[in-house]
């Protein structure tokens, strides 16, 4: 398996109960998961807020960046209304893992 895969399920073992967010960045050609914090204020169980600091950080650091991943430790599988809404509107790929079984899922962003 990919590494970014593994550090992403690893990172959403570690956050639980809490979602965990990370970016899927470009780097020498390479895909990396950056681990960021989860800074959202209400119910962090579902949903999750990237801090600001660690986009930052990522953005000056890597070469591009192609995609935002996060867990439903305690939701379901499938991405949120407002998980597709903020896809949308960040217009980035997003990711969902689920480190129990191992799983990925993704969607685009819809160009209207
Ligand atoms: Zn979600």
């Amino acid at each position: 398996m990919e590494q970014w895969k593994l550090d992403a399920f690893n990172h959403a073992v570690k956050c639980q109960p809490f979602e965990c967010c990370g970016i899927l960045a470009k780097n020498d050609n390479k895909l990396e998961y950056w681990e960021c914090k989860n800074i959202a204020k209400d119910n962090p169980e579902y949903s999750f807020v990237i801090d600001p600091l660690d986009w930052a950080d990522c953005e000056d650091s890597v070469d591009q960046i192609v995609g935002i991943v996060h867990s439903h430790p305690e939701g379901e599988f499938k991405f949120s209304d407002n998980d597709i809404a903020s896809c949308n509107y960040l217009d980035v790929p997003f990711y969902l893992v689920e480190p129990s079984t191992q799983s990925i899922i993704h969607i685009e962003p819809q160009k209207i």
